[in-house]
């Protein structure tokens, strides 16, 4: 069901709300930048997410990956307390603007609710998102 969740940086100077739907699942994925930030979330369309507070007060770490169009994923996170909130692209292959959000951002979340949503494991670190990785342990 597509509820509007709530979510944060840890020093609060950041507040947005956005649309998901958990039970469509959330995402872990290998590739070198997920793993380093231990990434958990989950993609929505561009017009399911409202920065509520905290434009100026977050800055963009943008990453490319090899072979695919520039810039490809900006990820977004407060120059304060460093917590990540979202990342954007904008490309054809996923229907045009979206944004993946980060599940540990949000405020509020009925914990039954987050432990029964699927879980999806992705291995990006291949190229292979449509596939899970062999080995998940430590995602
Ligand atoms: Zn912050």
């Amino acid at each position: 069901m597509l509820k509007i969740y709530t979510g944060s940086c840890h020093c609060g100077a950041v507040r947005f709300e956005a649309g998901i739907d958990l039970a469509q699942g959330t995402n872990k994925c290998n590739c070198s930048i997920c793993s380093k930030s231990r990434a958990w979330f989950s993609f929505v369309p561009g017009q399911a997410l409202r920065l509520l507070q905290g434009a100026e007060a977050q800055t963009e770490y943008r990453w490319t990956p090899p072979g695919k169009p520039e810039p490809f994923l900006h990820f977004f996170f407060c120059r304060t307390c460093g917590v990540r909130t979202y990342a954007s692209g904008d490309h054809p292959s996923f229907g045009g603007l979206f944004y993946a959000i980060a599940i540990a951002a949000l405020d509020e979340v009925d914990a039954d609710e987050l432990a029964a949503a699927p879980v999806q494991y992705i291995d990006g670190r291949h190229n292979r998102f449509d596939q899970a990785p062999e080995d998940t342990r430590l995602l």
